[in-house]
Formats: C-alpha cells, structure tokens, sequence
C-alpha cells in the first residue's frame, strides 16, 4: 500500500491513535479532527518591475479553547492549505503540552522568497495583514515566524497591523527584532529548546553528548542554531549538516563559525573544504548517533525507516517523521522525541514576548533561557511519566503518543469546560 503523506491526513491519523489509546469522548475528537477556521486570500502585490503579481495565502486557527491561536508564518513555494491545516494542528497540540496559554494556528503564502527583493517582500508582508486583519490579532489569532520568514518580515507586519489598529499592538505578533519589542533569547529559542530535550534524553538514555556524533538536516531557524549550540552548549561533535542544496560530511566534526560563514559566500554549505558532500537524503542515513530533521515535514518515511542508523531521532522540523515511520523506528528501538516536543521553543519563548508585550516588562536573556528550560524539561517529564503510566497498565506507547496523550487531554478538558460539547 502506498503510504499517504498527505500532511493533513497524518495529523489526523496521529490524532485517531491517540484518541483510540486514551478513548477520549467522541464528541471532542469530532471538534478536534477539523479546524475551527481556514481563510484563503488573494493577495495582489507590487513587484519592482511596476507589475502586480497576485499571491495565494492561508491562516488557519485550528483550535482556541485554551487561549488565542499562536502559529508561524510559512512563506514557501509548495505552501498548500492540507500542510497550513496540519501544522496548526500540531500547533494546538504544541502549546497545550507546554501548558502555555494558547491555541493554535499557522499561516502560509505561496511564493518563493529567494526570487524576490525586499521590496517585493515588504509589500507582500503588509498585503497578507491587510487581508487577514479581522481573523488576526493579540486576543485572536497571533502570527510569528516560520519556513523563509524573519525577524524583519515581523517586523513590517506588526508595523502594518498598527496602522490598522490605530495604536501600538506589539503583541499582535512574535519573532520581532528585540528593537521593537522582540524577546531577548527568541531568535534561537526553538534550537535552545530542543537542545535542553536533547540533554535531558541523553541523560535518560544515559549517552554522553560529549562524544556523540550529531547530524542535522537543515540550515534555517531551527538547523542553523541547533549546530551551533551542539558544540558550545552541548559540546557534540556535529559531523554533517545540509541546507537546501544539499549537505556536507566531516568525521572530524564540523566548525560552525566556518561553515556559516562559508555558506553566506556561496549559498551554500556544500563544497566547503577537507568535507565530503552528502545528499539530503543521505545524511539521513548516516552512522550517527543523534539525528536532527530541522527542515520539512515527510523527510523519514516508510520507505527509508529501516535505513535510519541513529540512536536518537530529535525531530526539530515539523512532521519530518511519518505514522509509517514511527511505527518502524520504535520496533528498531530508536527514541525518536516528537516534533510538538522538541521545538516547542520557538513558541514558549513566543509567549514569553507577548507576556512582555502585554505588560510593558522586558526580561534579560539568561531569564528566558532559565524559564524556558524548565518548561520545556517539565514537558519532557509528563511525556516520560505518560509512558511509564501506560507501562505499568501494560501497554508499551511510543514518546508521540505519550506527548499527544497529554496535549489532547487538556485541550478536550478546556472544551468540555467552555460547554462546547
Ligand atoms: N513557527 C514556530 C513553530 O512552528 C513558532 C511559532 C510561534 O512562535 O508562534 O513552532
């Protein structure tokens, strides 16, 4: 049979088997299954040449029981209304296992940003608020960034927003230069988040990160930094990393500084001297011991499972790893940590922005970093104590279903209080 990777249909299967496992009530799992609001606009936008160039754009709020939607902003070429709904899904699912207060949400635009100037950006960043003012907001729905979006791109959204509003709303959205009421720590707080995971799985499974050989796929939000506090932090030894093109092999280890630098020249990390270039599909094959999908979703399939060679799979990127997938790495006995776990830093230290937004407090960056661990090692924690739960009664669960046990749970329990069903 031919595995289905539709991202949405996924989502749901991985709802379904929670559900099935935790029987939850019917009635919720209906609300659950479907997004509360998907928003399609035509977006048209001033290019630099004089022309109008019209864009197709998504926001979908999956779920706001607990609190306002909360999601980034994808801009990317093969953007789809099935990948906006799943990743809000798992935005829901997100921010209810970091017990932070809010729903979920995500949004998305058709286009490919390393063909357009920041012109044509700017525009297209101010265009996509415009149309979506009246679902979007700091008590609605609150857009951050994502896949091929900035700090920068924040930043003219948020000032697009004021003008509508008539005020100053920083907390309309998150991810902003810290100048204009960002986050000390948010610009790599989704790496940071997954590498105190990364730390407290080691210790679980008693490895010492000091000689393990860490590879990671992706070179954007998640990847980039996720390398860099590998060797400070963690002191790993990162030994391949890709980016779009492709990536590079060194069993030496590689120097983040060099590289980065390297890749700002080129565009890329491959060619880079004294490393072997390795596919992306390839480095996902290695002989490793930490494994980090930082990119796409559907990157470890039905297909490729069983060639998978890490111990541990630390899944940075969203839905890299598929229910096929899953099932194949657990039976090898890999600890693959999911997604809405592992960077969930990204939206905790987002919350702590809207918090200093809605109170006009800012935090020193060691403060965010210290909270922010701790939300993120109690998540662990639940996840760990949900499996040991399920043990004792007899049935083995994987660290997703354990995760989605959890976040369903409270999501369902919000609903039920509201008296939707
Ligand atoms: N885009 C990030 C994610 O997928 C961050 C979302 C946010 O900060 O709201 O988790």
């Amino acid at each position: 049979m031919v595995e289905e990777l539709d991202p949405f249909k996924i989502a749901q299967k991985q709802l379904d088997d929670a559900a099935a496992i935790m029987s939850l009530d019917k009635q919720a799992l209906a609300i659950l299954r479907e997004p509360k609001r998907v928003v399609t606009v035509n977006i048209p936008v001033r290019m630099s040449d004089g022309t109008t160039e019209t864009f197709t754009g998504f926001r979908v709020m999956y779920n706001d029981a607990r609190g306002p939607g909360k999601g980034g902003i994808r801009f990317h070429p093969e953007e789809n209304v099935s990948t906006v709904k799943a990743l809000a899904a798992w935005m829901t699912w997100k921010t209810a296992l970091a017990d932070i207060p809010f729903g979920g949400g995500k949004g998305g635009v058709i286009c490919d940003t390393k063909k357009m100037d920041a012109f044509e950006l700017e525009n297209l960043s101010r265009s996509y608020v415009r149309a979506l003012a009246e679902v979007v907001g700091p008590k609605k729905d609150v857009p951050a960034p994502d896949v091929y979006t900035t700090p920068q791109i924040m930043a003219w959204m948020m000032d697009e927003y004021n003008k509508l509003a008539g005020g100053s709303e920083p907390g309309f959205i998150t991810g902003k230069p810290v100048e204009i009421g960002g986050s000390q720590g948010r610009f790599d707080s989704t790496a940071m988040g997954g590498m105190y995971i990364l730390r407290n799985a080691a210790k679980m499974a008693k490895m010492d990160l000091k000689k393990a050989r860490v590879a990671i796929q992706g070179f954007g939000n998640a990847g980039k930094f996720a390398f860099d506090i590998a060797n400070t932090m963690l002191g790993a030894n990162v030994v391949a990393i890709s980016d779009s093109k492709g990536g590079v092999y060194s069993e030496k280890g590689l120097d983040y500084d060099k590289l980065s630098a390297a890749k700002e020249q080129t565009g890329t990390v491959q060619g880079y001297k004294g490393t072997e270039d390795v596919s992306n599909e390839d480095l996902l094959e290695l002989d490793v011991d930490v494994l980090i999908p930082a990119a796409i979703e559907n990157q470890i399939t039905g297909k490729n499972a069983d060639r998978i060679n890490a111990k541990m799979v630390l899944e940075l990127a969203n839905g890299p790893v598929t229910p096929d997938a899953d099932k194949i790495l657990f039976e090898k006995g890999i600890l693959d940590l999911p997604d809405f776990l592992v960077n969930s830093g990204g939206v905790i230290v987002s919350y702590f922005e809207w918090v200093q937004n809605n109170s006009g407090e800012y935090w020193t960056e060691d403060s965010v970093y210290k909270k922010l661990d701790g939300i993120v090692t109690k998540s662990f924690n639940d996840m760990v104590a949900m499996q040991k739960e399920y043990k004792e009664k007899g049935k083995k669960i994987t660290p997703r279903q354990a995760a989605y046990i959890i976040a369903v749970d409270r999501v369902a329990k919000a609903m039920k209080l509201r008296g939707w069903y």
